[in-house]
């Protein structure tokens, strides 16, 4: 079996294309592109599939990542076939003409997978950021857990974000010098953008006209959730907030039409519930912040409730993050949307869990990843010149 060891001696790493597509991609590699910019015997490409848009653009600006090259892939309602298909055929044309050293993946996205296939098939190091999550179910959430399991077949380096990950790896015979553990670098961009930016006057006016309220933030837009369960689920939420005359929900609603749709149905014209355009970072962390209770089908929504101290009922089956169970912040509602309606009313009732989380210490990471991870591929490169 081929090891690091093998490649470090074909591969320099000093040409590193790091490949992104949606909107957490973008959030989680942007501090390891900032980091590598730092190391002058390396060059990035920074390179967009575009998967998302609307919802990537504002978080390109906020990181101020500059893109050397966009393969646009986004067509309306694309199957993720289809979004794979265009991203391989277009990425082939760039590692052609630059020839990196190693392509950086990051996540579970079909643009990461793409990238990883690509590479892999020209022999390029394929290196993974966030390897090892794992739901158990190739069926959720879909079709990011099957995409996470096959790019850990193609990748040589894998970045971990916990041992936990660590472990999941070392399950499916990755060897061991293979995989680093270094945190979760969403921690190091939610702590750099807090203590960079302010919030939008907009996002303060709502904050401010619900000052007297208990805040529910919700999120989803998982592809999983779609139709009944995403229906039962705003159902729920809207009789919560109808019920208690002292609590609202704030709803930035995903652009997928699924969402868009059911949202406009079930939610609107309701009484203490504000529907707004998906945020930028900044203002999601500060809705975040002033959240009483989170409610999410999100991934990165759970790794970032730890550094926010706030509860998060998490609106799925299962969770490739038991760290966010295991430290107390999160707690799945499964596919049941009577379990939602006795998770919101008992919270409501008692705050001993809310009140719990406020100090917990984050299991995914400490601002400090990005730097692990380019110190590590410095390392990888400068051993292989030797
Ligand atoms: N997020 C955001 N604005 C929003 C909703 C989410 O900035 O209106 C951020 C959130 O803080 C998290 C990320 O987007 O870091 C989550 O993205 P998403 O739910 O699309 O993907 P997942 O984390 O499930 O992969």
């Amino acid at each position: 079996m081929e090891t690091i060891g093998d490649r470090r001696k074909t591969s320099q790493h000093s040409k590193i294309l790091v490949l992104f597509g949606t909107r957490p991609e973008a959030i989680k590699l942007a501090p390891i592109i900032s980091e590598l910019k730092k190391i002058p015997n390396f060059q990035t490409i920074v390179v967009s599939s575009s998967q998302h848009t609307d919802l990537l653009k504002p978080f390109l600006e906020i990181f101020e990542i500059k893109t050397d090259f966009d393969l646009e892939v986004m067509t309306a309602n694309q199957t993720p076939n289809q979004v794979l298909a265009r991203t391989i055929e277009s990425l082939d044309n760039i590692l052609e003409t630059e020839k990196p050293d190693l392509i950086l993946v990051q996540g579970d996205t079909t643009t990461t997978l793409a990238g990883a296939l690509a590479g892999f098939n020209r022999q390029i190091v394929v290196g993974h950021i966030e390897a090892g999550l794992r739901s158990g179910d190739i069926n959720s959430p879909f079709p990011e857990e099957m995409n996470r399991r096959m790019v850990s077949r193609v990748a040589t380096l894998h970045f971990a974000a916990t041992v936990e990950n660590r472990q999941n790896l070392l399950k499916e015979y990755i060897p061991e010098n293979q995989i680093f553990v270094t945190g979760n670098t969403i921690i190091d961009s939610l702590r750099q953008i807090r203590r960079k930016y302010m919030p939008s006057q907009s996002i303060q006016n709502v904050i401010n006209q619900t000052n007297s309220f208990k805040r529910i933030l919700l999120t989803t837009h998982r592809r999983e959730s779609f139709g009944t369960a995403m229906r039962e689920n705003l159902e729920v939420l809207r009789k919560f907030v109808e019920d208690r005359k002292d609590t609202c929900l704030i709803f930035p609603v995903h652009l997928n039409p699924n969402v868009q749709n059911l949202t406009k149905e079930i939610l609107a014209d309701c009484e203490r519930v504000f529907l707004l355009k998906p945020l930028d970072y900044v203002d999601f962390l500060y809705v975040m912040e002033n959240a009483w209770l989170i409610v999410s089908d999100s991934g990165g929504v759970q790794e970032e409730a730890p550094s926010m101290g706030k509860p998060v009922l998490v609106l799925r089956e299962n969770t490739e993050r038991p760290e966010a169970i295991m430290c107390g912040i999160a707690k799945l509602v499964g596919g049941n949307p009577r379990v939602l309606a006795q998770l919101l009313s008992d919270n409501y009732l008692a705050q001993t869990w809310i009140n719990s989380v406020k100090q917990v210490q984050n299991p995914f990471g400490d601002g400090k990843s990005a730097k692990r991870i380019a110190n590590i591929l410095k390392a990888i490169s400068s051993s292989g010149n030797t």
